[in-house]
């Protein structure tokens, strides 16, 4: 896509200051710079070079919400909004999922319930992008149903066996570590949960990449298998039997992220679009000279404005440490379902040309898909509102 702003967010939104505005530069360079000349080679190699990880480092899109003296700058989580939007403006926006998944999915788990020897160990690489994370709850048998779960981590000495599998897991081709959800207590359901530290090289530990993708074919994807893998003591993440609440409270994160990136999708889409219908003639003008045209990119405009507005607000309370899982699910499930609409739309009004490759906007439409599915579906973001509205 576009890595020119929409016409109506031009101007900068108070909740941003000039630090913020200054890594929107800096990320929307790093697009054009790193991601958008090799698009195409990763979209058919179905995966990113390990290296833009380090890149990615080395402009500091990880450390964001790590403390100084692991390697980052302890701020808010207004920077990952920013680069989530930012990356959602790249020609494909499988590495901007690959990235995400390591520093907002993974990461976040190890930098809020990590012990400080686990976050010595890991962080500083982490950060810097040497090492690569991976996040694995997902389960054949159990995605939106977090607590049914069926790998199980038992005691074994001082230590512990995993058992299991896990599947649809971003980032396994490249990750180092993997943090994994898994049963210890399985006869107390979402509360016999907790979660693990496995490095890639431990024992029994398979990992077979999954091809055939509809979208984001540059991020890689994965099925985990633990055949009795060996873990010591200190590979438990958190508190024993507290997995499913630290999972809970770190989706706050990953499904704000998830909706900034949607806003920044449905932008870039839109501006492509919209120059593309100034563009294609019409015989008496162009196609935006028709009145249904400017109507539809109008309303078009319309709920990606609103689509934001969400997400900044959401921002906004998240940073002040308000209460959120009502607004953080709201956020979610509208920017994806707005921006799977409006990219709908933006396919439409390029005719068959937004039907074949050569348009961005076939590769936006698949993309996009993904939003309304992971990170919790947008089903699930209604159960969660419904509940905290208590109807
Ligand atoms: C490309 C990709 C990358 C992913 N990366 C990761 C990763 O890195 N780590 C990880 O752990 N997982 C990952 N996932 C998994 C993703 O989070 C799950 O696919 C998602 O949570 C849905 O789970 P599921 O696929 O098992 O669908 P299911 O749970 O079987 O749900 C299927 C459908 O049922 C409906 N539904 C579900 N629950 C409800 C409900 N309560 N009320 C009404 N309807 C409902 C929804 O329409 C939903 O889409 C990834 C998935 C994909 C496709």
């Amino acid at each position: 896509m576009s890595v020119s702003p929409a016409p109506v967010s031009s101007g900068r939104h108070f909740l941003f200051d000039d630090e913020h505005e200054q890594l929107r530069r800096t990320v929307r360079q790093f697009v054009g710079r790193e991601i958008n000349p090799h698009a195409e080679k990763w979209e058919a190699d179905c995966r990113i070079p390990k290296s833009l990880f380090l890149r990615g480092g080395e402009i500091g899109l990880f450390g964001h919400s790590v403390a100084p003296q692991y390697g980052g700058i302890g701020a808010d989580c207004r920077m990952a909004v920013i680069i989530a939007e930012e990356m959602s403006h790249a020609h494909t926006s499988g590495p901007g999922m690959a990235l995400g998944a390591h520093a907002e999915i993974a990461l976040p788990h190890l930098n809020r319930f990590g012990s400080t020897e686990q976050k010595r160990r890991f962080l500083p690489d982490l950060v810097a992008g040497r090492k690569v994370a991976a996040l694995g709850i997902t389960e054949p048998s159990a995605g939106s149903n977090v607590a049914g779960i069926q790998t199980v981590a038992r005691r074994e000495g001082d230590g512990w066996t995993l058992n299991g599998s896990k599947i649809f897991i971003t980032n396994s081709v490249h990750a180092d570590l993997f943090i994994i959800a898994a049963k210890t207590d399985p006869s107390a359901g979402h509360r016999g949960l907790s979660m693990f530290l496995l490095p890639r090289d431990t024992p029994n530990f398979i990992i077979e990449e999954m091809k055939g993708k509809l979208g984001r074919r540059a991020s890689d994807t994965g099925l985990l298998t633990f055949d009795g893998c060996p873990l010591p003591a200190d590979a438990l993440l958190g508190e024993l039997n507290r997995g499913f609440y630290q999972i809970m409270q770190c989706f706050e994160n990953e499904r704000l992220v998830i909706a900034a990136g949607c806003v920044g999708a449905a932008d870039a889409a839109l501006a492509e679009t919209t120059r593309y219908t100034q563009q294609r003639p019409m015989g008496f003008g162009t196609l935006a000279d028709m009145q249904v045209t400017r109507q539809r990119l109008a309303k078009s405009y319309m709920e990606l404005e609103a689509s934001r507005q969400l997400v900044y607000y959401t921002t906004w309370r998240v940073v002040q440490g308000e209460p959120s899982l009502k607004e953080v699910a709201m956020a979610k499930a509208f920017a994806s379902e707005a921006a799977f609409r409006i990219i709908d739309d933006c396919l439409q009004l390029h005719g068959g040309y937004g039907y074949f490759s050569e348009s961005l906007i076939e590769r936006a439409y698949r993309d996009i898909r993904l939003d309304r599915i992971g990170g919790g579906a947008t089903e699930v973001m209604y159960e969660i509102i419904a509940k905290q509205l208590q109807i």
